[in-house]
């Protein structure tokens, strides 16, 4: 073979390195499979759908893109106390996804609550980095004992999911910058496609 073939070959074989504008990730050939089982369709080398830490799907995801810049600055108390809202609601599925993932017995949806559960902790962080709040939020320990079945932690799931996607596109309006209402809306994009995930 020769060296411009093999060039070519290697070319086909080498993942074009994007960017999630969302979360700021970079997504390669090491990281693209990562939370694979908290997708409907998962990131194949061939194919990024998906940023695999935020979930954005692929309209966020820009080769050599860059993170969305916002501007701080215009955030009103309200939009601040909208954005601390976003970082306990995120946290608070976090956690019960993180319980979940003991909780469930079939393997596959323990591992789809893990995934979702490192996904919504990104979330938190995304929120937690826009209003500058510098310590992840604790919130209390919950008794999920009642979902003592799988059934039972995916219908909690999906009306977290449902609250989540209700949240992000009620307050979407009321944040008075035009690019966190952008990230809000990248993120009820992903809790819808959780709904479908954890509804069926
Ligand atoms: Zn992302």
């Amino acid at each position: 073979m020769n060296t411009v073939y093999i060039r070519k070959l290697e070319r086909m074989f080498i993942m074009v390195k994007m960017t999630c504008i969302v979360c700021g990730m970079e997504i390669n050939e090491k990281n693209y499979n990562f939370n694979k089982e908290a997708f409907i369709n998962s990131n194949s080398k061939e194919k990024i759908m998906y940023c695999p830490f935020c979930g954005a799907p692929i309209e966020y995801l820009i080769e050599n893109g860059q993170k969305i810049k916002y501007d701080r600055n215009k955030l009103n108390q309200n939009s601040l106390k909208i954005i601390d809202h976003a970082v306990k609601l995120e946290v608070f599925n976090g956690d019960f996804y993180k319980k979940a993932s003991y909780m469930a017995k079939d393997k596959n949806v323990k591992s789809m609550f893990k995934s979702l559960s490192s996904i919504e902790y990104m979330h938190a962080r995304i929120h937690k980095k826009i209003a500058g709040i510098k310590e992840m939020p604790v919130l209390k320990d919950m008794d999920y004992s009642k979902y003592n079945t799988d059934e039972n932690l995916l219908a909690a799931a999906c009306q977290r999911e449902k609250h989540a996607v209700a949240y992000y596109k009620k307050y979407e309006k009321e944040i008075h910058e035009e690019n966190i209402a952008k990230i809000f809306n990248a993120l009820s994009k992903v809790e819808e496609e959780h709904v479908k995930l954890t509804g069926e």
